[in-house]
C-alpha cells in the first residue's frame, strides 16, 4: 500500500505540471478518471482542471498558479483522501509499480 507521503508527493507533481501553468496542456481533460487516487480526489474536489478551479474555488484562469495556490490545491486533495481512507499509513514502502 502506498503511504500518504508518497501519494501527496504525486499530488504535488500533478498540480505543478498539469494545473499550475497559465495554459495547461489539454485543460479540462488533463486529469484521468482513474489510475491514481489523486486523480479521483481531484474530480471529487473540483481541482481537476482550471475551469473547475475557477468555478468552484475562485482561482482565475489564464495565469500560473502561485505557490500558495498550489499548496491550497494539494491540501484540498489531502483532506479529501484522509476522509476516504483514515487508516492509510503516513509512509509506506514504495512498490514496484509506484
Ligand atoms: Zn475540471
Amino acid at each position: 500500500m502506498k503511504g500518504r507521503t508518497l501519494v501527496l508527493q504525486h499530488a504535488v507533481e500533478f498540480v505543478e505540471h498539469r494545473l499550475a501553468p497559465a495554459y495547461p496542456v489539454r485543460d479540462g481533460k488533463q486529469t484521468p478518471m482513474r489510475g491514481h487516487p489523486v486523480f479521483i480526489a481531484q474530480h471529487a474536489t473540483a481541482t481537476c482542471c482550471r475551469g473547475c478551479l475557477e468555478k468552484w474555488h475562485g482561482v482565475p484562469r489564464g495565469r500560473p498558479l502561485t505557490p500558495s495556490e498550489q499548496r491550497y490545491v494539494v491540501d484540498v486533495i489531502d483532506r479529501w483522501l484522509r476522509r476516504q481512507d483514515p487508516a492509510a499509513p503516513e509512509t509506506g514502502e514504495p512498490t514496484l509499480f509506484d
